[in-house]
C-alpha cells in the first residue's frame, strides 16, 4: 500500500495566488496518496483557495493563519529580510499531530511552497522516506542548484555557495522527512527567530537529524526534480490607470 504523502504549503494573497496554485494543484492530480494540507496567510479561509482545492479532488485539508506581527513584512524589505510562511508551516505541523493518530502508520511530510515548479516523479522519489530523504533544488541561492552531494545513497558534502558552515545548508524544498520523525518530536516547530538561512538547518538539528542517516534521492542526488521558481509580481499599470478613471474590470 502506498504511503500517502503530507504536502505542507504555506499560500498568500496576491495577484498570481490563483495561477500559482492552479498550476501546482495541475501536477498534484498526477500523484497518488496525497493529503495537500494548504495554510493559508490569512484572518479567514478564501474562496479563491477552497474552489481550487475542491475543483482539483485532492484530498486536502484548509487552513488559515495570518502572519504574526513581528514576521509581517514591510513593503519596504527585501523580499528575503523576513522568513516567509512560517506561522503557515507551523500550523500544518500541529495540525498532522492532532489530527494523524496511531491508526495510520506511515507517512511522509514535505514543505511545498505553492510557486516551486514540482516533476511528478519527486514524489515517488520521497514515498519512501525512513527518517529523512533529500535532493537537490534548481534556481535557489543564487545559483543554477544547490544541495546535497551524493554518493552510494550517502550525503557526502553539500553544494552551496553561502554559510556553507551551515550543518544542513538545503532549502526546504530539498528534503521530505517521514511522520513518525514528526510525530515523536511533538515540540520541534520551524523557529522564525534563527537567522536568514538557517530555517531548515535549525529544524532539521532539531529534529535529532544526523548527516549520515540522510537517504539520498534523484539518482544519488544528480537529477532536478523541483525549481525554486519565483513568480513575478505582474504589471498592473494600465489596470491602475483604469480603475482610477472607473473603467476598471475584474474577470
Ligand atoms: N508566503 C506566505 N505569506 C507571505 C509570503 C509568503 O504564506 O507573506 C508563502 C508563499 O505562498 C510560499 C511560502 O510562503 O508558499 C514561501 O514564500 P515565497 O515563495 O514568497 O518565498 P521565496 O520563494 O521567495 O523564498
Ligand atoms: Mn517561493
Amino acid at each position: 500500500e502506498l504511503k500517502t504523502i503530507y504536502l505542507v504549503t504555506p499560500t498568500y494573497h496576491r495577484l498570481t495566488q490563483q495561477a500559482d496554485l492552479v498550476r501546482m494543484s495541475n501536477t498534484l492530480k498526477l500523484v497518488e496518496s496525497i493529503h495537500w494540507i494548504v495554510i493559508e496567510d490569512s484572518n479567514k479561509k478564501t474562496d479563491l483557495v477552497k474552489n481550487i482545492l475542491e475543483d482539483s479532488s485532492i484530498k486536502h485539508t484548509q487552513l488559515y493563519v495570518s502572519t504574526s506581527n513581528d514576521l509581517v513584512r514591510l513593503n519596504s524589505d527585501p523580499r528575503w529580510k523576513k522568513h516567509r510562511g512560517v506561522d503557515q508551516r507551523n500550523l500544518g505541523l500541529k495540525w498532522l499531530r492532532e489530527n494523524i493518530t496511531g491508526q495510520i502508520n506511515d507517512g511522509v511530510v514535505y514543505f511545498a511552497d505553492d510557486d516551486n515548479t514540482y516533476h511528478e516523479n519527486l514524489f515517488k522519489e520521497m514515498r519512501n522516506t525512513k527518517k529523512i530523504s533529500m535532493w537537490p533544488v534548481a534556481l535557489v541561492g543564487g545559483l543554477n542548484w544547490e544541495g546535497p552531494v551524493c554518493k552510494n545513497g550517502r550525503v557526502v558534502s553539500f553544494y552551496t555557495a553561502w554559510e556553507p558552515n551551515r550543518m544542513f545548508p538545503v532549502d526546504m524544498a530539498a528534503f521530505a522527512i517521514n511522520l513518525h520523525v514528526i510525530l515523536e518530536n511533538n515540540d520541534v516547530y520551524i523557529n522564525p527567530e534563527v537567522k536568514r538561512g538557517y530555517l531548515e538547518t535549525d529544524f532539521l538539528e532539531r529534529l535529532g537529524i544526523t548527516k549520515d542517516e540522510i537517504e539520498a534521492k534523484a539518482e544519488d542526488c544528480q537529477k532536478i526534480l523541483v525549481w525554486h521558481t519565483q513568480t513575478s509580481e505582474p504589471n498592473m499599470k494600465n489596470e491602475i490607470k483604469l480603475q482610477s478613471l472607473g473603467r476598471g474590470s475584474n474577470p
